[in-house]
């Protein structure tokens, strides 16, 4: 067969896909578990060495602790930190066995997933595949813009804002130093506000002893929340004090504002503003991202997938999803779990036993998620805390999120990176190495790509450019 037909044991021209993936031997029922992210590991450790097979596959070798992204975005943290190599979580659990691969599609007919690696069959099907960042159809933000739904787009966030900065510090254009120094972020959710707080931070501690050619107000920070408040989440406790935090660090919040359009170099509101930034991160929304074959009309808002008590997708016989990708829409929960870490781990922990149940035909109870509240932080020694009826910010409350987020990285050397850079960054407020090893640049599909010449996407000509700043 030519090369160019057959890649992977899969047939280009006929798209059928002609090799199995090799597993082990075993008797055993077979669990397929599609992505490592909190649900899909809390699945594996309550599935580890029980009777059961379980093959984890994921498209990275690694699994991501999303909250830190933005402090791989801003510098502070280094990413190898916060990601986590599967075969080395699973190590010693004889019966669990990693692919990397990504899935393209489900046979359900045929219990069967087919994988750009070939394809493999499974007694029961786990989707825990989790989301992906949402731009609600606007194409050319998608493109000129940068989300934060991967460890790529964080440190593509940090070359970003590094070479801006140094560009900045070429040009002696004061349009342009303008544009390159200045960061829109949209949403102010936790992302979009934790990541606003570290930008702020930079600007104030690191800015003037790296760029002392610059003022501290070269840089400003803007943040975009399309509802009256900020963490909408939370209690409006926390939304004010959040707002308070930000405005006291020079952020520019605008509430009930929401991006448009960006070219670029201009962000356009809905409201008729703009702001001119060759720096935009969206952080606004997500939509699930799941392989194709299920039926449509188990798909609810969100492109979540509609599951009953059990977490079995609609209309499924033995096909589940876990985490963010999963709707278990019912009174209580109308628009389903909140799309949160801890609703992902809680879910993964209760299918492991829900599928030992079935598989041993022992009774099964129904998932009930358990709330234990939320944090967010807004930079150093400051963040808010909503713990039932107790709601509180400051340093406790950061202290807190500290504790709990170093706790929940996977690994010890993993904690102990991040604890030692927390505790020198907290005395010194200094950030790990803030050095350009790739050139990055947004090319015109959206994806984001690097390259190793020189060529800078800074070049383009930004007074052919609408360009005030009109907020
Ligand atoms: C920037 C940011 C900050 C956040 N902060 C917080 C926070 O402070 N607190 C909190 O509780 N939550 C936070 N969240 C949300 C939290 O990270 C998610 O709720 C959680 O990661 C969901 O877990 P999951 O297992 O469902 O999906 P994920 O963790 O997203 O994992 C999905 C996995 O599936 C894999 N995958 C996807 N598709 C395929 C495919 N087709 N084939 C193979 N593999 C595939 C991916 O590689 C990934 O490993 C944050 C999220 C982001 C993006």
């Amino acid at each position: 067969m030519k090369q160019n037909q057959m890649l992977n044991g899969i047939d280009d021209h006929t798209c059928k896909v002609t090799e199995t993936i090799c597993l082990p031997n075993s008797r055993l029922p077979r669990v397929v578990i599609v992505g490592g992210g909190f649900a899909g590991l809390a699945l594996v450790e309550g599935l580890k060495n029980k009777d059961v097979q379980v093959v984890l596959i994921d498209r990275n070798n690694f699994h991501q602790f999303q909250p830190l992204f933005y402090q791989v975005a801003t510098s502070g943290l280094e990413p190898d930190s916060i990601v986590f190599p599967f075969r080395k979580q699973i190590k010693g659990y004889k019966n669990v066995s990693f692919r990397l691969a990504e899935v393209k599609e489900i046979q359900a007919s045929t219990n069967t997933v087919i994988t750009d690696k070939g394809k493999l069959t499974y007694d029961y099907l786990v989707l825990a595949t989790g989301t992906k960042t949402n731009f609600f159809g606007m194409e050319e933000v998608e493109r000129n813009s940068l989300g934060m739904k991967d460890i790529r787009d964080s440190l593509n966030i940090r070359h970003m804002m590094l070479q801006n900065l140094e560009q900045a510090a070429i040009t002696c254009d004061d349009e342009e130093r303008d544009a390159l120094t200045n960061f829109v972020i949209v949403g102010g959710g936790p992302a979009g506000v934790e990541m606003a707080g570290a930008l702020a931070e930079f600007c104030k501690y690191i800015l003037p002893k790296d760029y002392p050619e610059y003022p501290s107000s070269i840089m400003n920070i803007y943040l975009v929340e399309a509802m009256d408040e900020l963490l909408m989440a939370m209690s409006d406790k926390a939304s004010s004090k959040t707002l308070t935090y930000l405005e006291n660090l020079n952020v520019k919040v605008l509430l009930k504002e929401s991006v448009s359009n960006y070219d670029g170099t201009v962000v356009q509101t809905k409201s008729g503003k703009t702001i001119l930034a060759k720096n935009l991160i969206w952080t606004a929304g997500v939509k699930g991202d799941f392989p194709k074959g299920i039926d449509e009309r188990h798909v609810v808002k969100g492109n979540r997938l509609k599951t009953d008590t059990y977490l079995k997708v609609d209309g499924q016989e033995n096909i589940y999803a876990i985490g963010d990708i999963a709707a278990l829409i019912s009174e209580e929960t109308p628009k389903g779990h909140p799309q949160v870490a801890r609703a992902a781990i809680q879910q993964g922990k209760y299918l492991a036993c829900t599928l030992m149940g079935i598989i041993n035909d022992k009774p099964i109870g129904l998932f009930s998620y358990k709330d234990k509240g939320s944090l967010a932080t807004v930079g150093k020694r400051k963040a808010v805390a909503d713990l039932g009826k107790l709601k509180f910010a400051g340093y406790f409350a950061w202290l807190l999120w500290s504790v709990v987020h170093l706790l929940s990285i996977s690994g010890f050397r993993n904690k102990l990176l991040v604890g030692f850079n927390w505790a020198v960054s907290y005395f010194s407020y200094e950030k790990s190495n803030r050095v350009i090893i790739r050139n990055f640049k947004l090319n015109t599909t959206g994806k984001t790509q690097t390259k190793d010449n020189s060529e800078n996407h800074l070049e383009k000509d930004v007074n052919t450019k609408k360009s005030s700043i009109d907020v």
